[in-house]
């Protein structure tokens, strides 16, 4: 059945139907994944000082399909959210990637930020700021070096209540960064009510800020926004020389993309940490 705009209860026809159904087993084979450990982190390094010192790492997920291969975040987030899985997924994401840094940390003595993306859904949860509590206890990973990177997909309507939870975090010592900074409804509110460590800036806004007038000011403000709250500022998609040298020229000196390293395994990623 579905809702019609009259707000009355109409049969759904045999095609919307078999959306429903294919939707439905979709979400149940996403949950295979995670269930068998086929979802899991791929690491994007974050960097500093023109790209000569390591600032971090951000553990993005990825779907190893028995099928079609690996799977890209695009095509299972919003299932995830849609069918109220987002919790286990983030976790599932957030714990095996400070298991593995944990690790990575002990083997090498190096140090640095590990961010994990958590959907806005799910910080609403109440018992939020426990599970990372739980999950930092059980993985022994540092909460000094753990980011929480909120994504917005749908809007927080309440900040005052998830305004507990972020600081439960905090207490915890675990940094805050908003994600897309700029492209969703509550951007600023977030930096008004909530202690906020860190914004990155959505690639969108770098991809052309050596074309467009336009994205150059917006990147520019941004920054500047950032610098006068004191907090750190991340630009995310950062693909070449340009981009780099202008952004740098507004004042932001933390960078990720393509120009760097594209995401990847922990092998690889355990390779690139070599060089630091
Ligand atoms: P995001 O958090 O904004 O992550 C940045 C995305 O940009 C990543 O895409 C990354 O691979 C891509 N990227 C990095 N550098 C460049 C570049 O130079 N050029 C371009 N064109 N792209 C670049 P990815 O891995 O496909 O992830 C897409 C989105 O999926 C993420 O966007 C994040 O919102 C979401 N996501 C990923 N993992 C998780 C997760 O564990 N939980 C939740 N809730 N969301 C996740
Ligand atoms: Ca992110
Ligand atoms: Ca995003
Ligand atoms: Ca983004």
């Amino acid at each position: 059945y579905k809702i019609d705009d009259d707000g009355e209860i109409e049969p759904l026809n045999n095609h919307q139907q078999e959306e429903v159904d294919s939707k439905t087993l979709y979400a149940e084979s996403i949950k295979k994944g995670l269930e068998n450990g086929n979802i899991y982190p791929y690491y994007q390094p974050v960097l500093t000082s023109d790209g000569e010192e390591l600032h971090g790492v951000e553990a993005l997920a990825r779907w190893e399909h028995p099928e079609k291969g690996l799977v890209p975040p695009i095509d299972f987030i919003d299932h995830a959210e849609e069918y109220d899985f987002i919790d286990w997924l983030d976790e599932v994401i957030c714990r095996r990637a400070c298991k593995d840094m944990k690790e990575l940390m002990d083997q090498t003595g190096k140090r640095f930020m590990l961010s994990v993306n958590i959907s806005a859904v799910h910080i609403r949860k109440q018992d939020f700021a426990d599970r990372i509590e739980a999950i930092l206890y059980e993985t022994g990973f540092p909460a000094e070096y753990l980011a929480i990177e909120i994504t917005e997909t749908s809007l927080i309507d309440n900040l005052s209540d998830v305004a507990v939870t972020f600081q439960q975090l905090k207490n915890l010592g675990v940094k805050i960064a908003i994600d897309d900074f700029g492209t969703t409804y509550s951007s600023l509110n977030y930096l008004k009510y909530l202690p906020v460590d860190t914004i990155k800036l959505d690639k969108t806004f770098i991809h052309d800020v050596d074309k467009s007038p336009i994205d150059r000011r917006i990147c520019k403000t941004i920054i500047q926004l950032g610098s006068d709250l004191d907090l750190n500022v991340v630009a995310e998609g950062v693909e070449c020389d340009q981009h780099l040298s202008i952004i740098q020229d507004f004042g932001c000196h933390i960078y990720q993309g393509y120009y760097f390293s594209k995401p990847l395994t922990l092998d690889g990623w355990k390779t690139y940490l070599e060089q630091f």
